[in-house]
């Protein structure tokens, strides 16, 4: 057996056992450390080091069961899966359409086809990076570039000392990643803007944000403490950061109004859609994201609800002219050098210079789902998670939290005692993996259903499980 056919029979093995294996691992860091820590002066067969690595086994997390709801974690669609392995043995640095027309071409039709099932404007600019972090940072890279150049300052030839201070505006519950990406950037941490109680931005807040004036924090002032007084800072460069999904209660933010807001008042607009910009594919949610289309820069993931394997983010510019000032790059002894007012090539789409063609397997899923089965796809996780919260929901002295907008359910106890011992038994169980949380000053119990893979079985199992659960606190 070689390398390639040995990697085949053990990943059908594991997925083989998705409904059956206990979901926690079996083993810890330490002792998996231990039993991969020799290595050996001479070479071993390429097949012998893959039967070794099954060895692993024990310490995987049952991350594609059906039943697994931590987090936002998709599962492995086949069509994602069997083009991720082609993509690694095609082994195509897809940087230049001459070079890897193959890879570039199918990544540039599966980026029209997401703006064509998004429903955003057609012609916008679509990079393939490792997630949604780095799409945020893509999307927040290109509108730092924007609001700068707006006020006469070229942050690529200049960098940012000495630029006009930029205002970040978030929702109050926005995703840490955002924060990250803004750290990334050196924009420091940004200004919450408050929200409802499912989460979503308040528009009359961010109104008053807007018009801040004596808000404006000077770059270099200590974090959240000192604030200097701009007088014009009402002419500062703004960047605005809604959010399609919030992590706990899966709500969208008013995008037709905070868009038109901040649009009045000359700023850039980010919207983080890890995983709730798929609702604009299924036409029965597509309501959800109204609006969402006026946005500047979008991120998404394709590893969370489209189901794609790790790791693959989606950052869409629309205006695209912004990220390829921002990211681009050409050297001398690149093939093909740029045609300006040409399409641009994929190295002008994201951070990465060298990188896999991770666009390809989005390529594979949408073409194996078609466009009805993608909406299938985002209606089934949809249900599931409504089914989920019914079920749970009626239990004795379980409160369902959120209202079930997407794919997030939230729940809890009486109190956080009783809340973090069920959290514990469910995890006990083996059966369910949900993942504990605090939300709105309390402790929580989060589902997030993401897997195409869970069936009407896994539901009804799983509301057993926490109904056993509640029942032996
Ligand atoms: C998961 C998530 C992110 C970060 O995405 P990664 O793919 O983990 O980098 C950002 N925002 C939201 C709302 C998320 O759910």
């Amino acid at each position: 057996m070689d390398a390639l056919e040995a990697a085949s029979a053990h990943a059908r093995q594991w997925l083989d056992q998705r409904n059956t294996r206990p979901i926690p691992p079996r083993l810890g860091f330490d002792q998996l450390a231990a039993r991969f820590s020799a290595l050996p002066a001479g070479p071993t067969d390429p097949a012998a080091v893959i039967d070794l690595l099954s060895q692993a086994e024990p310490g995987l997390m049952g991350m594609n069961s059906g039943r697994f709801y931590g987090w936002v974690i998709g599962g492995v669609h086949p069509a994602g899966l069997g083009a991720d392995w082609l993509t690694s043995a095609w082994d195509q640095n897809t940087c230049l359409r001459a070079v890897t027309p193959a890879t570039a071409a199918l990544e540039a039709v599966a980026g029209d086809w997401l703006l064509d099932l998004l429903g955003l404007p057609s012609g916008s600019a679509v990079g393939f990076v490792t997630g949604a972090t780095m799409a945020n940072f893509t999307g927040l890279a290109a509108g730092r570039h924007q609001v700068l150049a707006d006020h006469g300052w070229d942050v690529a030839a200049d960098g940012l000392i000495g630029a006009p201070p930029v205002r970040v505006l978030v929702g109050a519950e926005r995703h840490d990643t955002v924060d990250l990406a803004l750290r990334y950037l050196g924009l420091g941490r940004p200004t919450p803007v408050d929200v409802d109680d499912q989460g979503r931005i308040r528009v009359d807040a961010l109104a008053a944000a807007l018009d801040d004036r004596s808000q404006t924090r000077i770059q270099g002032a200590s974090a959240g403490t000192e604030f200097a007084t701009c007088p014009e800072a009402g002419d500062r460069p703004v960047i605005v950061c809604l959010q399609a999904g919030n992590l706990h209660s899966g709500a969208y933010d008013p995008f037709t109004e905070a868009i038109e807001l901040a649009h009045a008042r000359g700023a850039w607009v980010h919207v983080d859609g890890a995983f709730g910009l798929w609702a604009a594919a299924s036409p029965g949610l597509r309501d959800l994201t109204a609006g969402v289309a006026g946005a500047d820069s979008l991120a998404t993931d394709a590893h969370k609800t489209l189901n794609v394997p790790y790791d693959c983010g989606i950052a869409i510019v629309t205006r695209p002219a912004a990220l390829r000032t921002a990211v681009g790059v050409r050297a001398s002894y690149m093939l093909d050098p740029a045609d300006a007012a040409g399409p641009p090539d994929p190295v002008e789409l994201t951070p990465e210079f060298s990188r896999r063609a991770r666009g390809v397997p989005v390529w594979a899923v949408l073409r194996s789902l078609g466009r009805d089965g993608v909406a299938a796809l985002v209606d089934g996780l949809v249900a599931n998670a409504r089914a989920l919260a019914d079920g749970i929901g009626a239990l004795p002295g379980v409160r369902v939290l959120n209202d079930v907008a997407f794919t997030q359910v939230c729940f809890a106890m009486a109190d956080d005692a009783a809340t973090e011992a069920v959290t514990a038994a469910l995890i006990r169980s083996g059966t369910v993996w949900m993942s504990g949380s605090r939300w709105r000053g309390r402790a929580v119990i989060r589902i997030s259903v993401s897997n195409w893979a869970t069936t009407a079985e896994d539901v009804a199992t799983s509301i057993d499980t926490v109904r056993r659960a509640v029942q032996g606190v």
